[in-house]
């Protein structure tokens, strides 16, 4: 378990080892440790290894790699969510105790827009005779809000209501929205702050967090980096890695697209660039952080 500091800020960065970390996961990582250092917080490290079938080998060598060659230094142990199997069963079955699951046996094909169930599956109580996943069922008058430092004030759903989501996949894999859920609770984290890629996730995980009775964390955005095409710097569009060997250029790259002061021209090592980023950590800049482009 992580150190403990009651009642102070807990944040953490969360990736999925499904390839090495590129410029916008590094923008991501940055501003989650500049906000938690510069409240005095504590910032803590979960790798998100719950998919297999999507995991890179030697991607979370290389993410660790680039932590620790960009001065991103995490406090306390990794959490492993591959390790974390008793601890999503036992949400799983409180879910289920509270009436909150159905089985979906819906197949690929039988999918709705973003994967939702179109065979009502929840109505229908039917015990399904091949591998099902389990969703979550929505209350239909489930409204989340939130103020969000740089989205602005949240109220989800918008337009339509939220579709009931997967918590554990028909392959038996834990679903991220449960994963993250689970642990962000168990590592008391107070702030979470992120890629706005995941902005409708948050609802998501306010659900569950009503649901199984947990604390709601402060939720945080970041603008998406983008390429000069407009078309987010993700690994799935093959944004490249990170250059190691490049640190501290990186760090002042990414600390431009986060609207920060430009370190003196004389800062040029990884600590005292990050030192310096503390100090001066602005996070009302981002919201006019400048054009999310980056050309490489
Ligand atoms: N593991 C997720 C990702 O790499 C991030 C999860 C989170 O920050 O909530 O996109």
């Amino acid at each position: 378990m992580a150190p403990t500091r009651p009642g102070n800020y807990r944040g953490r960065f969360a990736p999925s080892p499904t390839g090495p970390l590129h410029l916008g996961s590094l923008v991501a990582a940055l501003a989650s440790l500049l906000h938690a250092r510069s409240a005095g917080g504590l910032w803590l490290l979960r790798i998100e290894d719950i998919d297999p079938p999507r995991e890179q080998p030697g991607a979370t060598a290389a993410i660790l790699h680039s932590l620790v060659q960009h001065g991103l230094q995490w406090d306390g142990d990794i959490l492993w969510q591959s390790r974390r199997s008793a601890a999503y069963d036992a949400a799983l079955a409180a879910l289920r105790s509270g009436g909150h699951l159905f089985a979906c046996a819906c197949s690929r094909r039988e999918l709705g827009p973003e994967g939702s169930c179109q065979r009502d599956c929840r109505s229908r109580q039917a015990a399904p005779d091949g591998p099902s996943a389990l969703r979550v069922a929505v209350p239909a008058d489930f409204e989340s809000q939130w103020l969000d430092p740089w989205q602005g004030p949240q109220h989800w759903p918008l337009g339509r209501q939220l579709t009931d989501f997967v918590v554990r996949r028909k392959d038996g894999l834990y679903a991220y929205q449960l994963a993250v859920v689970v642990d962000d609770a168990y590592q008391e984290i107070t702030d979470v702050v992120r890629g706005a890629d995941l902005l409708d996730s948050t609802p998501r995980q306010h659900l569950l967090q009503q649901l199984l009775g947990y604390p709601r964390p402060r939720y945080a955005h970041i603008p998406v980096l983008a390429d000069n095409a407009g078309q987010k710097l993700s690994k799935q569009n093959l944004a490249p890695a990170l250059d190691d060997a490049a640190a501290p250029d990186n760090l002042r790259l990414a600390l431009h697209y986060l609207g920060q002061p430009a370190p003196p021209a004389g800062v040029n090592n990884t600590r005292a660039l990050l030192d310096f980023a503390v100090a001066h950590w602005s996070p009302l800049n981002l919201v006019r952080a400048p054009a999310v482009t980056a050309g490489h």
